[in-house]
């Protein structure tokens, strides 16, 4: 029996959409719906959260013709959709690696001698040496190190094997990531409750049996990090297929974020601009059809072919 396709959106509330999200979230929505496939929305909200986005997100989607079919707002079996719901299954998910053997307390500060940092200057990554691989038996031995009342948490570090991890992305083709040599084992979780961007994610995707993962470029290189976990938190699971699509550009080749004064997605709806107008200059973008063409996401879905995104 061939398996139901789930794709999702993934939405974070920190603000709200622009032009790069939405195309990301429209690539994801194409994909999914050419193949029949069911959509699932699901709010990450574990990092900085600003009040009203999240309803404004959906809002948003919905104006621009982009549905789901499960999810935040709509309900369904994998309830709940927020991921500041779903923290009892990311610290059983520590809980169940660290059973396996494949995480460990960690004490390095985030800054760290130790390294497992972006240099401030070069944004190079320093790779972690290991300093906390194999040093406490506990992660209680590992809280009385740093001292019971500091305020400070031991991490939870993932041992990384040393191999290469290689798949194949939609659009940008064979990858082909060596994590031990590039980062050394890295961290997942900050805090004994088990929060983490990397496992929230895949516990989720894991949970909410997601089979594509289409998301922007930017996310390509957690993607051999989430493999990985993948493997220890599921391994009869297949693993689902990554599609990392190009950012969008403004004219002069920014990238688009609300930071350098992008105007929102919403700010476009409300002053105005016809959802199929945003639709369609997203679509040129990705030469899915000519300039000055508006439709809809659902008009749009025979036109859509995924190699005008390959590299
Ligand atoms: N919540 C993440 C973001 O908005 C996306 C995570 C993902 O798609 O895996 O950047």
């Amino acid at each position: 029996m061939k398996q139901q396709v789930r794709g999702r959106f993934a939405p974070s509330p920190t603000g709200d959409l622009h032009a790069g999200n939405v195309f990301a979230f429209l690539a994801a929505w194409l994909s999914c719906r050419a193949k029949g496939g069911q959509m699932v929305l699901r709010m990450e909200d574990l990092g900085h959260v600003v009040p009203g986005a999240a309803d404004r997100i959906c809002r948003d989607l919905e104006r621009l013709g982009l549905d789901w079919d499960e999810g935040y707002g709509a309900g369904g079996p994998h309830a709940p959709y927020s991921q500041s719901e779903r923290l009892e299954r990311y610290k059983e998910a520590i809980q169940q690696l660290h059973k396996k053997g494949v995480v460990y307390p960690c004490i390095c500060p985030r800054h760290s001698e130790h390294g497992g940092l972006y240099a401030p200057h070069s944004g190079e990554y320093i790779r972690y040496d290991g300093f906390c691989r194999g040093r406490f038996s506990a992660y209680d031995a590992a809280q009385r190190e740093i001292g019971e009342n500091t305020g400070r948490f031991p991490a939870w570090r993932f041992k990384v094997p040393d191999e290469e991890i290689v798949f194949v992305d939609i659009f940008q083709g064979g990858q082909r990531w060596n994590v031990w040599k590039q980062h050394g084992d890295f961290v997942l979780a900050r805090h004994p409750e088990g929060l983490g961007y990397q496992l929230a994610v895949v516990v989720d995707d894991i949970a909410m049996g997601i089979t594509e993962v289409i998301r922007g470029y930017d996310l390509l290189d957690c993607t051999p990090w989430q493999i990985l976990l993948y493997r220890e938190l599921a391994p009869d699971h297949p693993l689902p297929e990554f599609g990392h699509v190009p950012l969008i550009t403004d004219a002069a080749g920014n990238r688009l974020a609300k930071r350098n004064g992008a105007a929102t997605i919403a700010a476009q709806l409300d002053s105005g601009t016809p959802p199929q107008k945003i639709i369609g200059d997203l679509a040129a973008q990705a030469r899915w059809v000519p300039a000055g063409t508006q439709l809809t996401p659902a008009e749009l879905l025979k036109y859509y072919k995924p190699e005008t995104l390959k590299k």
